[in-house]
């Protein structure tokens, strides 16, 4: 079985669905304190819980036959990781340590773990390869780099076996339109879009016109949910793979590759919705870099990953989304029950 941890959270919850796609048996630990119960496929063992509770880790362990751990539970808002670092790192770091001391309690020595470009802070190349040198400039990306090296450590010491995912910018839903974004506050451009091409919003703000880039604003990499979700799973099989030779420790960039402006994203929601966006051209916010784009040669080369879908399939399947659940997960709440 799997432990998905942090398995009712936007990308936790599709790469669950793609497991269960796979006919593997899953488990959901989650508190929903971002995440949504409705996410989590039903097939999935769904136990509300924290990570940073070893009670109900032992109990996990105890009751379930865990091969292999993925953690997606983490707090990720820039913003709020400046003002609060301390929750940042209790709950990003601290809690990530128990969840690792009572893997190794009970000899389950696989994990894979999401983190993230904002670990490489304002990078001094692009595109961005695992050689990049990291240089977080915030607490949210100072917590994952923290996490890795703590794997790392683990890794030489306890022989805890590893997958990194760093992933870009993470859009789009699952094709069925059943799962989708939901976060609260939204934060992120695609969804913000949508929800004003929806009227939700009154008009879209874009923070900064003055970046060294072709049309002033910044340029991000965004990649398919689902193809993150392949990604895990190939990590995922790699690692259960008894012919691997040697530790499996292993850090990978999810990316496509290919940058969009901001401008480029709300032109590209406009013509896939047919409507006409409200822009706001506002001041820079802090802490964004200019440019992020992912080389993601080395999963590819070496797990054989290659993203499938590009931006038009992102924005399609993210308002598909949206429009059918203008309140996210709100008014579908109680149509599902589970165990747990
Ligand atoms: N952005 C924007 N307006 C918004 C939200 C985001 O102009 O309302 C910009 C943001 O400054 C960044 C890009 O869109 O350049 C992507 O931001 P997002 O928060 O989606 O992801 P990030 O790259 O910060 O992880």
């Amino acid at each position: 079985m799997i432990l998905v941890v942090g398995g009712a959270g936007y990308i936790g919850s599709h790469t669950v669905k793609e497991l269960v796609r796979k006919n593997k048996r899953v488990i959901v630990l989650d508190n929903l304190s971002t995440g949504h119960q409705e996410a989590v496929d039903e097939t999935a063992i769904f136990i509300n819980g924290d990570l940073g509770d070893k009670k109900v880790l032992s109990h996990i362990f105890t009751e379930y036959p865990v091969q292999a751990v993925m953690h997606f539970a983490a707090n990720s808002l820039v913003g709020e990781s400046v003002t609060n670092p301390l929750k940042y790192y209790v709950n990003n770091v601290a809690a990530t340590l128990t969840l690792l001391e009572t893997m190794l309690d009970y000899g389950v020595k696989k994990f894979i773990f999401s983190s993230t470009a904002a670990t490489y802070g304002i990078p001094k190349q692009i595109p961005i390869t695992e050689k990049t040198p990291t240089n977080p400039i915030n607490p949210y990306g100072k917590s994952k780099l923290m996490v890795e090296q703590i794997v790392q450590d683990f890794s030489e010491a306890y022989g805890l076996e590893y997958t990194v995912l760093r992933y870009f910018n993470a859009a789009g839903a699952d094709g069925t339109g059943l799962i989708g974004e939901d976060h609260d506050p939204e934060t992120h451009l695609i969804p913000i879009v949508l929800q004003h091409l929806l009227g939700q919003r009154e008009q879209i703000s874009v923070f900064g016109i003055d970046y060294p880039t072709e049309d002033g604003t910044c340029i991000r990499d965004y990649i398919h949910v689902i193809d993150l979700a392949q990604a895990h799973i190939l990590a995922l099989s790699a690692m259960l793979d008894s012919k691997e030779k040697g530790l499996v420790q292993r850090t990978y960039n999810l990316g496509n590759g290919q940058g969009y402006s901001v401008k480029e994203i709300i032109r590209k929601c406009e013509e896939v919705t047919g409507r006409k966006a409200n822009i706001h051209y506002g001041p820079r916010r802090a802490g964004d870099p200019a440019v992020l784009i992912a080389s993601a040669n080395k999963i590819e080369n070496e797990l054989g990953w290659k993203p499938a879908y590009e931006l038009e399939n992102i924005i399609n399947t993210a308002w598909n989304w949206h429009k059918n659940h203008p309140t996210g997960y709100e008014k579908m709440k109680g149509s599902y029950v589970h165990e747990g």
